[in-house]
């Protein structure tokens, strides 16, 4: 069984969401073949560096927790979420994760998927897009990882209220500002094979069927995670089913 989740945004300010992942680590997570987060695990990751940070050891645990899981012998694959983008390499080896690219073709016996996080396809909000080519740009990357650790999180915590205030704002302009855009959508489905599209980030969980030249593609948007309940989608070889964690 394949098993998807995302946008739990972990953080030490939600206790329900960290016992909830924990649990379903050390539990249901293990049986699942691969276990596959498609961004926004974390609420917030300054660079690597922090998994040492002795200041904060929430990141140490969560990391660990997830090479216990890997320890089991369920493959985890781990995509970059707006959130979360600066997840890297060294993550990587100390969770036994490997990282995939946005988006990323899963092919399974008889199905195929596309994986993607969401965000680049909210095309409508361009302040956002700017925001994501930045910080997806190497040498912001390098120059921002160069800076201590303790700044990084200032900013960290500066670009996030920002975003935060810059949310409120939008969703009094329109909803759709903070969707898909339908047309991107389209092209993005028509571009992957029409193949069966998971995706997280809007936090507005449903399953959508498009029609895009005469061919039907369902899209899986999952749930964001809440300090009462969490979810993940499971693909048991036949069909994907939505599951409730508690
Ligand atoms: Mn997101």
């Amino acid at each position: 069984m394949i098993y998807f989740i995302s946008d739990l945004h972990l953080s030490p300010q939600v206790p329900g969401v960290t016992r909830i992942f924990l649990e379903f680590l050390g539990g249901r997570a293990r049986t699942a073949g691969h276990l596959y987060i498609l961004g926004d695990l974390f609420e917030v990751w300054p660079g690597d560096d922090c998994i040492d940070d002795a200041e904060n050891t929430f990141d140490r645990a969560i990391v660990d927790a997830l090479h216990g899981l890997t320890d089991s012998g369920v493959r985890l694959s781990v995509m970059h979420g707006n959130r979360d983008f600066l997840l890297g390499e060294e993550f990587a080896a100390r969770s036994g994760a490997n990282l995939l690219p946005d988006p990323f073709i899963l092919s399974v016996p008889a199905w195929q998927f596309v994986l993607s996080h969401g965000d680049a396809l909210c095309t409508d909000d361009k302040d956002y897009q700017a925001f994501r080519a930045q910080v997806r740009d190497p040498a912001w990357r390098l120059a921002f990882l160069n800076k201590p650790l303790k700044e990084r999180k200032a900013i960290a915590a500066a670009l996030r209220q920002q975003s935060e205030n810059s949310k409120r704002e939008k969703l009094k302009q329109a909803q759709s500002l903070m969707d898909l855009n339908p047309g991107a959508t389209d092209d993005f489905l028509r571009e992957h094979g029409y193949a069966t599209f998971i995706h997280g980030h809007t936090h507005r969980p449903a399953k959508h069927d498009h029609m895009v030249d005469g061919i039907h593609v369902e899209r899986w948007v999952m749930s964001d995670w809440h300090e009462n309940r969490g979810e993940y989608l499971c693909w048991n070889g036949e069909q994907l089913s939505r599951e409730a964690l508690r």
